[in-house]
């Protein structure tokens, strides 16, 4: 896996399953509205949970575009699943700050939990149609961003669903870090 060390924190990127990511304190769900189950991201980190997520979310929805809300993480392997509502493409605007923001309150949300690791998953870029490169320029802009000042969380991994979509984040990763191969 390709690592990079900013400020600190060690970003990571790989290809994978967000709810089998069984190193990292919390992991990030690319929720809808009512944080239920869904398909995509949300539809395998309820699965893995088990009918609990749910149960618990029910009483923390419905969350607006860019906001995250923090839960336990039941059956998954993590201590907390930090859901995000991503921004609908050209549907929910402006919708590149959205989508910072909730990279940007995932982070400090983590933070202000003690979470020392956490995995995201590409959100908005599934369902809900933000199209991969801005999304990734997004994320990573965001992510360099906040780690100046991040005091608890020293580990980020960008956890992406196909190889392509990981070689559009380590050729921006290694464009604007200096990659630590
Ligand atoms: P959204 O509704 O926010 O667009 P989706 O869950 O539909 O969220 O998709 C977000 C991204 O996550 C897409 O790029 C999709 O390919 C990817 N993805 C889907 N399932 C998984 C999974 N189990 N682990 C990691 N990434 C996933």
């Amino acid at each position: 896996m390709k690592q990079y060390k900013v400020n600190d924190v060690i970003i990571e990127c790989t290809t994978g399953d967000i709810a089998a990511q069984t190193d990292m304190d919390a992991v990030v769900n690319a929720a809808n509205a009512q944080l239920r189950m869904g398909g995509g991201v949300a539809g395998a980190l309820h699965r893995t949970a088990g009918p609990g997520l749910e149960a618990e979310c029910r009483a923390l929805a419905p969350i607006a575009p860019g906001e995250a809300v923090i839960s336990g993480a039941h059956n998954l392997p993590n201590q907390y699943v930090i859901h995000c509502l991503g921004p609908v493409y050209g549907v929910d605007k402006p919708s590149d700050r959205l989508l910072a923001s909730c990279y940007r309150n995932a982070l400090l949300l983590a933070d202000k939990n003690r979470v020392t690791s956490i995995a995201f998953p590409a959100i908005s870029t599934g369902a809900f149609g933000y199209p991969l490169e801005p999304a990734t320029r997004i994320a990573v802009n965001t992510v360099l961003e906040m780690t100046e000042s991040l005091a608890a969380v020293k580990c980020i991994r960008f956890v992406l669903f196909s190889k392509k979509d990981l070689n559009i984040y380590e050729s921006l990763l290694d464009q604007l870090t200096s990659a630590d191969r």
